[in-house]
């Protein structure tokens, strides 16, 4: 972006004449912010720094000094013979009334054979007035998922309105400040210096000196707990987390941390008891907690399932009860014609029966609980071969299904014989009218 106004104006000029990075400054950056690393095989290690490889037996407790170059490095297995280290790090200065960031990207090529190859650029400067205005002058930032790379010229930018993967484009987080950086008494006095862990040095300007809790935290070292920011679990756990600084008690991994605090609030463990909230072998004590948690839950949802089961057979032992009382006045029914015999269904296991010979949902879906239906199974030889359901509020067959819900071809014969009878069925239904339709079927 062109600059647009005074401000942007004065900082591009004030930019030209910043000094650029000296070689002790580099030197410092290859050192403190790469990790040096080994690879090793069962034959060789490869130091990573000059490309040249030495003996296995050099290594004790995954550490070793290379025997050419002299670089301390940490030894891991691998059979890689080439690597690439990105990092951002960062210098500060005082510039009359701003306060200016200087982010660098440092880029380490490594391959075998070969001494390592760096590339160091500028990236990106926050010009921060006294107002904590932030004006930033750098090159383009592409961040894109999988891509994030840095291009273009030095140039006034500003945050797009989306932001992209990631987060915020233009917020930085250097891994480390060069120790010659220089910070404002502003800044100083609540505790943001060249250590600033865990929060971009913007995080930390805008949050910090509204937060004493955050100010409390970095100015204890506690730069894991820093990095969960401004979060209402740092308030939650305040009470605990006092116990740790008073302890001199580090947090390393906030993540496990806060999920061993839960896991203690859980097993209602005293939070403001040292020996709980701070743990000699964190990871063991919160693994312990965590499967006894697990197990626990195992044993209620065990638990869980029985009582259901125990409910379902609770309500199938009513619902038979029930059934027999509602429809055992219909349980001598019996409609004959040729081959075919026409009975109602007498208890739940019928429904079952009925229900897996016929491949329908008589019995799943418990038609024995229908309290205005009446169930009749047409057999032939005793062999299920249509199941009718018949209302009894309105005296009339609803459905009549044979095998896979389909109709027989005893289907027409079935309802003749049925509707033929609904008076009878009417007259069981209704005791009121019983006399009336006694008299009826009667005089026939
Ligand atoms: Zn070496």
């Amino acid at each position: 972006m062109k600059p647009r106004n005074k401000l942007h104006h004065r900082i591009v000029d004030l930019a030209n004449s910043l000094f650029t990075i000296s070689n002790q400054q580099k030197q410092w950056a290859y050192r403190e912010c790469l990790e040096h690393r080994g690879y090793a095989t069962k034959n060789r290690v490869l130091c990573l720094d000059c490309g040249d490889t030495f003996s296995p037996q050099l290594v004790s407790r995954k550490k070793a000094v290379c025997p050419h170059c002299g670089t301390k490095l940490q030894i891991k297995e691998s059979r890689c013979t080439t690597d690439t280290q990105t990092n951002y790090f960062a210098i500060t200065e005082i510039v009359e009334e701003f306060q200016v960031v200087r982010n660098f990207e440092l880029i380490a090529r490594y391959k075998k054979g070969e001494k390592v190859r760096y590339h160091l650029h500028e990236i990106l400067q926050y010009w921060i007035d006294p107002n904590k205005k932030v004006t930033m002058f750098g090159l383009k930032h592409y961040n894109s998922g999988h891509c994030d790379s840095w291009g273009g010229d030095m140039e006034i930018r500003e945050e797009g309105r989306y932001y992209g993967y990631g987060g915020r484009k233009y917020d930085v987080y250097a891994r480390k400040y060069h120790p010659d950086s220089v910070f404002k008494p502003d800044y100083k006095k609540f505790g943001i210096n060249h250590n600033l862990k865990g929060l971009t040095f913007i995080e930390a300007i805008r949050l910090i000196p509204f937060n004493p809790k955050l100010e409390t935290l970095l100015k204890a070292k506690q730069y894991a707990l820093l990095e969960m920011g401004d979060s209402y679990r740092i308030s939650n756990y305040w009470p605990s987390i006092k116990i740790c600084l008073r302890n001199k008690y580090k947090v390393k991994d906030h993540r496990i941390y806060i999920d061993y605090l839960d896991l203690l609030k859980y097993f209602k463990k005293d939070l403001r008891n040292a020996k709980y909230v701070c743990p000699k072998n964190l990871m063991k004590e919160h693994d312990i907690l965590m499967k006894k948690k697990r197990e626990i839950l195992r044993l209620e949802e065990q638990e869980r399932n029985r009582l259901a089961i125990l409910k379902r057979q609770e309500n199938l032992e009513k619902a038979r009860i029930e059934f027999i009382e509602r429809m055992n006045k219909f349980f001598d029914l019996e409609f004959k014609k040729g081959l075919i015999k026409i009975v109602p269904l007498k208890s739940i296991d019928e429904f079952k029966k009925e229900g897996d010979i016929l491949n329908h949902c008589v019995f799943t879906n418990e038609y024995y609980s229908k309290k205005e239906s009446l169930i009749l199974s047409a057999r032939i030889q005793n062999k299920p071969i249509e199941t009718i359901e018949i209302s009894l509020d309105k005296l009339q067959v609803e459905q009549a299904r044979g095998l896979n819900n389909k109709a027989t071809k005893y289907h027409d014969q079935i309802l003749e014989i049925i509707n033929k009878n609904m008076p009878l069925i009417g007259a069981i239904a209704r005791p009121k009218k019983r006399k009336k339709s006694k008299q009826l079927v009667e005089s026939n």
